[in-house]
């Protein structure tokens, strides 16, 4: 992993390959911000350049030997390191301290990339206190984290702190146009519900959310255009009976990001600002007919039912009241 090969957050990239280059990378680093935005990628690339024997620029080269056994996975000093179960244990912290203090095998730091940071529990985060303190040259740990305010003070204070940013839409949208084969309406409304994050765009799956999002724009096309109370009703048994818990949660998020989209539309916005541009018409139809207001009043409602579920109100009764009486 290079850093030429990754995207976004290009001020980091800068600071760490003028970091490498100069031979002054901290020896703990924390990587923080939301998941999905390339962290590990970037504790690889930073893991590979700090071992590469030939780096340029603060990159790695991708053609020595430490770079060929690093492509394929065979490079023994870097190492990743991920909760078992719940959390990472005390007995995976001691030994990597162990470890961390010999001689690298056959590279220049041995590397340990904490996954999932914050769940170090207590007990195995005091287990590295010293490690923090007084790090052998030779050693270089990565916490990686969405959440750095649950890591312990006594580890924040002892690391150094890189915050992460989302992707902006655009750069990711490039991104999985150039690697992944999408139809460009599918990659573009791809990388508008993914937020910033590659990983959630990995892990969309398009055709369900289509599937979803064809009840949800059906709902709202008899609830304005065609005003079909017994299309209404059925709806209403759908989302308040049919559907569990997570089943109706997501309905209901799909339907606020519609009703996002709507918003954006009556308010004259580009389809640039639309999350599902690819059904323009639809919702240019359902727009038409339908107030800024109304649009407001049907957000506030839903977020109440929302926010309400927690007390288990009946969702039948809400939704009916909601669609009904609309
Ligand atoms: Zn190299």
């Amino acid at each position: 992993m290079k850093f030429s090969s990754l995207i976004g957050n290009e001020p980091i990239k800068r600071r760490l390959q003028r970091s490498v280059a100069d031979g002054r990378i901290g020896q703990s680093l924390i990587f923080a911000g939301q998941r999905g935005i390339g962290k590990h990628q970037f504790a690889l690339a930073l893991a590979q350049a700090v071992n590469c024997l030939q780096p340029l620029e603060g990159d790695a080269c991708g053609v020595c030997t430490n770079c060929k056994k690093f492509a394929a996975r065979e490079f023994t000093d870097v190492k990743t390191i991920e909760p078992i179960g719940q959390f990472i244990k005390v007995e995976q912290m001691r030994e990597m301290s162990e470890e961390a203090n010999f001689m690298p095998y056959e590279g220049r730091r041995r590397v340990y990339i904490l996954d999932e940071a914050e769940r170090l529990n207590l007990a195995a985060a005091n287990s590295i206190l010293k490690i923090l303190e007084e790090p052998p040259d030779t050693s270089l740990l990565l916490l990686i984290t969405a959440k750095p305010y649950a890591l312990l003070e006594t580890i924040r204070s002892r690391c150094q702190m890189l915050n992460f940013a989302p992707l902006a839409t655009s750069a990711l949208e490039a991104y999985l146009q150039a690697n992944y084969k999408r139809p460009l309406a599918e990659t573009t409304l791809l990388a508008r519900l993914a937020r910033g994050s590659i990983g959630r765009a990995l892990e969309i799956d398009l055709g369900e959310y289509k599937e979803k999002r064809g009840a949800m724009m059906e709902l709202l096309e008899a609830l304005t255009v065609s005003r079909d109370s017994i299309r209404l009703m059925s709806f209403a048994e759908m989302l308040g009976r049919k559907l569990d818990k997570a089943g109706f949660e997501n309905h209901v998020d799909l339907l606020l990001l519609l009703l996002e989209d709507l918003f954006h539309l009556k308010l004259g916005k580009s389809i640039d600002a639309l999350t599902n541009a690819d059904i323009l018409p639809r919702l240019e139809a359902v727009a038409e007919v339908t107030s800024l207001e109304k649009i407001m009043e049907w957000v506030e409602k839903l977020e109440a039912v929302l926010q309400n579920l927690a007390r288990n109100i009946n969702r039948h009764i809400a939704m009916e009241a909601l669609l009904i009486t609309a």
